[in-house]
């Protein structure tokens, strides 16, 4: 550990001001900050700004991405109208058309849906599906439902949902797209019961819009002091999802990362260090890892420690580290570097978030989140309910006292 607890503190507390601010309808106003929108641009270039301030090379890589804005959507029925949700990125609807009911894959190959709203739910519906080709992780199950609606052609899709345990929000959107050309909405299984309550054809309106757009991906390194014994990356994601202050996700880890690069920032030791604030986490286009990756991917055998910070400092919690590809030694060196700190612990491995992208390729890393991601913090994610007043300050400087003294002491 270096420096008084006070420019400790002094430090930090600007990086939290920053980042909370917005939540408290402060100057910089990045609140809610999906990929595409002028508050996620502005993000990246105070992240930019602030690592070419402590001293670090900075790298800025462009990329093209998509901006979602929707409207109040409904559907429409000789007595009944409910509103609909449209699907993040759907394309705009506004039509009179037949419909059927699908609940499973087998049920949806023998299902003529050509120019029919087809509504989805039950086991079919089960859970949110990963995007179209998402590079990191694409379930067959999923592959199969989208080939499965390639070939069935449906006008529009309706999922019928409720809650999950990887999202916050209830009902939550099947579809999560930019490049799904089919436009979805989804309602939960009151509004759908309400629905059938109605007679004959359905109106389907669904308000959505995408626009292109641009972003960034910032980098900032540090080579090591003398002859480079490989890397250490620490990285937060930075963007949000539509609908959401994103306070515990990720203001907090990227609080945490901002603190923690200030720190390091005379670091003399022998990894080059990469601090990157991910700009895509939650987007399904995941534009910032795919650019870090086409950038630096052919790096990831240099890197000798990779540390995720998603979602930590959330109250009533500890600070919960779970290992991925860490040989016997290196277990032994985290259970000495938690001891020293009261509110860390080992956490049960959880792979999601950017350290997936690290954990595949067999690259050592360390996740850093809140011992209650599970059952608490995941309820809120996403939803307007995730905002500063469930952050604890005093549990992320602690987050920061981990994150540096393992960097330190790696
Ligand atoms: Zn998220």
């Amino acid at each position: 550990m270096s420096g008084s607890i006070h420019s400790k503190a002094a430090l930090f507390l600007a990086a939290w001001f920053v980042w909370s601010s917005a939540a408290r309808g402060g100057i910089f106003e990045f609140g809610e900050r999906p990929l595409g929108t002028e508050a996620n641009r502005n993000a990246a270039e105070y992240l930019a700004t602030e690592a070419e301030r402590m001293g670090y090379e900075v790298t800025r890589l462009p990329f093209k991405c998509a901006r979602w804005v929707k409207g109040p959507s409904f559907l429409d029925r000789e007595g009944a109208r409910v509103e609909v949700f449209p699907g993040p990125f759907s394309p705009a609807y506004d039509k009179w058309c037949d419909a059927v009911l699908v609940t499973s894959t087998q049920q949806l190959k023998r299902t003529k849906c050509e120019g029919k709203i087809v509504f989805l739910r039950g086991p079919i519906a089960k859970e949110p599906l990963m995007p179209l080709d998402y590079p990191f992780y694409f379930p067959e199950r999923h592959k199969e439902i989208y080939a499965l609606l390639d070939e069935r052609k449906p006008a529009a899709i309706v999922a019928v949902t409720g809650k999950h345990p990887a999202c916050g929000l209830e009902p939550y959107p099947l579809f999560d797209d930019a490049s799904f050309k089919i436009p979805t909405g989804y309602l939960d299984a009151a509004a759908m019961d309400r629905l059938l309550e109605g007679r004959g054809k359905m109106r389907l309106m669904l308000d959505s819009k995408s626009f292109p757009e641009t972003g960034e991906q910032v980098v900032a390194r540090k080579k090591a002091a003398g002859a480079s014994q490989g890397k250490i990356v620490v990285f937060a994601h930075m963007d949000t999802a539509y609908g959401t202050q994103g306070a515990l996700d990720n203001s907090a880890g990227v609080a945490v990362l901002l603190a923690a690069m200030a720190r390091l920032k005379n670091y003399a030791g022998p990894y080059d260090l990469e601090f990157i604030p991910f700009n895509g986490e939650d987007s399904p286009m995941v534009k910032g890892e795919t650019t870090y990756l086409a950038r630096y991917g052919r790096e990831l055998s240099d890197i000798q420690l990779a540390i995720n910070i998603f979602a930590p400092g959330a109250k009533g919690s500890q600070t919960a580290v779970s290992a991925y590809n860490l040989d016997e030694d290196r277990q032994t060196w985290l259970d000495g570097e938690i001891a020293k700190h009261p509110q860390v612990k080992r956490g049960p491995e959880w792979v999601e978030s950017d350290h997936s992208i690290f954990v595949f390729q067999g690259v050592p890393c360390l996740a850093v989140t809140s011992s209650n991601l599970r059952d608490t913090v995941m309820a809120v994610t996403h939803t307007p309910r995730d905002t500063i007043d469930l952050v604890d300050r005093n549990l992320l400087l602690e987050t920061v006292d981990f994150i540096v003294d393992a960097v330190n002491e790696f």
